[in-house]
């Protein structure tokens, strides 16, 4: 089916909100949370403030993820009356690891006009300045909080040739990173911090170094270099590492020569060492 999406009536605005810098509300976003006849939103209290900043006042749904399903409803009947709504979240764009597939989805295949407005984003936000190929990437969002089913998430996309974006909760960085860094290996990473606020911080470098240097304040975008043909397995750097001690070489020369070869920290395979 297809959609003429520049303005009419009856449609659904996607339309994205800051991520930090309020000033990152462009004409047209205002515009069109000025011309509709509600907004959707994750939080309203949070809403609430940039709306009163911008001066604009209209009625607000709940749309969170524990209301998605009733909130669409709403929508749907709203647009049966002729009405114009915009979705917005707390930050960012809708849809992107928050709240707004089932609703778009929902209205999409009810015939009415999902437009989609330009605007903030954390994840290309980061992508652009991390000094990492831009050409191929995957947007993964959030890994699992668990170790076990992160390490296991990373397992999934770890020889893909791609650049990597994760966003990480400021309380996880570190467990993350550590996650990253054992399954991945020690990969060149950007980690960018409160894009486009006061403390706006861009960490670059090995997975080992930013470990080491990050701030645990803030909320993060880590982008993380693709697979570029080497295999970290566990049983192959095992192997190496037996076949080093059958030629009698120390315990500091293998984990030197290892840890150059798969490219990892030399303390971990010294550490696996010790383990064996
Ligand atoms: N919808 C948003 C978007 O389009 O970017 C993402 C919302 S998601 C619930 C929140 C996550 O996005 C944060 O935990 C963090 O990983 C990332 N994020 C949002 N704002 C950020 C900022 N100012 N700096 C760095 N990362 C940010």
């Amino acid at each position: 089916m297809k959609q003429n999406s520049y303005g009419g009536t009856n449609a659904l605005y996607l339309v994205p909100t800051p991520i930090g810098n309020l000033d990152d509300i462009s004409i047209r976003i205002k515009d069109t949370l000025s011309m509709v006849d509600a907004i959707a939103c994750e939080d309203t209290r949070v809403s609430s403030k940039l709306l009163n900043h911008l001066n604009i006042h209209k009625p607000l749904l709940i749309n969170d993820k524990y209301h998605e399903d009733t909130s669409v409803q709403t929508i749907l009947k709203w647009l049966d009356q002729g009405k114009n709504i915009a979705l917005v979240s707390d930050a960012g764009m809708p849809c992107i690891s928050d709240p707004g597939y089932t609703v778009v989805y929902t209205i999409v295949s009810h015939g009415y006009p999902v437009i989609p407005i330009c605007g903030p984003n954390a994840a290309l936000t980061a992508l652009m300045a991390a000094g990492i190929d831009t050409s191929h990437f995957l947007f993964y969002g959030f890994l699992d909080a668990s170790q076990t089913k992160r390490e296991s998430q990373l397992r999934s996309v770890k020889t893909l040739e791609y650049t990597l974006i994760f966003y990480e909760a400021v309380h996880r960085i570190k467990p993350m990173l550590s996650s990253c860094l054992s399954i991945l290996g020690d990969r060149q990473c950007a980690v960018a911090r409160e894009l486009t606020k006061i403390h706006e911080t861009i960490y670059r470098g090995k997975l080992s170094e930013v470990i080491d240097e990050i701030d645990e304040k803030g909320e993060y975008v880590v982008i993380i270099e693709g697979y570029h043909g080497k295999d970290h397995d566990q049983t192959k750097i095992d192997q190496l590492i037996d076949l080093l001690k059958q030629q009698g070489i120390p315990n500091s020369s293998i984990s030197k020569i290892v840890a150059q070869f798969f490219g990892l920290r030399k303390n971990d395979i010294y550490q696996r060492l010790q383990e064996k």
